[in-house]
């Protein structure tokens, strides 16, 4: 494990830059609160590597995205939507809507959340 990039917010996160309250943690991953949620639970699993999008992650990182998926699963118990269900979404690229460069996951849920395509601004 190493790619640290220093001009990166969710690498500051993950670090405990900003001793960011964390919902999961595992070795390689964190989770905490979307700072703008749009949904009552939104929460960000993140691995602490500096991997910019699932489209970048390869054999090189091992089960990385099974522990992601792990880390995802303790979040949703903890916020108790394990149950009523919830959604994991990631955006790979700008045309996805990515704005931070670094791999995360959104877990949505606590609330009805539509159809499948949602796009942040509705204007
Ligand atoms: P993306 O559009 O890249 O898939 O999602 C990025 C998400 O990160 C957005 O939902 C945005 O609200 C969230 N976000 C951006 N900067 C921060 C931050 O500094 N702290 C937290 N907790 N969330 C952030
Ligand atoms: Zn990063």
């Amino acid at each position: 494990m190493s790619a640290y990039d220093e001009t990166c917010i969710f690498c500051k996160i993950a670090a405990g830059e900003f001793d960011t309250e964390f919902v999961a943690t595992s070795e390689n991953v964190v989770a905490f609160n979307d700072i703008a949620p749009v949904a009552p639970v939104h929460i960000l699993i993140v691995p602490k590597e500096h991997v910019v999008s699932a489209n970048d992650l390869g054999p090189e990182h091992g089960n990385l995205w099974q522990q992601i998926l792990e880390v995802a699963q303790h979040a949703a118990q903890t916020a108790g939507v394990a149950d009523s269900g919830y959604r994991l979404v990631t955006n790979a690229g700008a045309g996805a809507g990515q704005e931070v460069m670094h791999l995360h996951v959104h877990l949505l849920g606590g609330g009805p959340l539509g159809g499948i395509v949602t796009t942040k601004n509705k204007g």
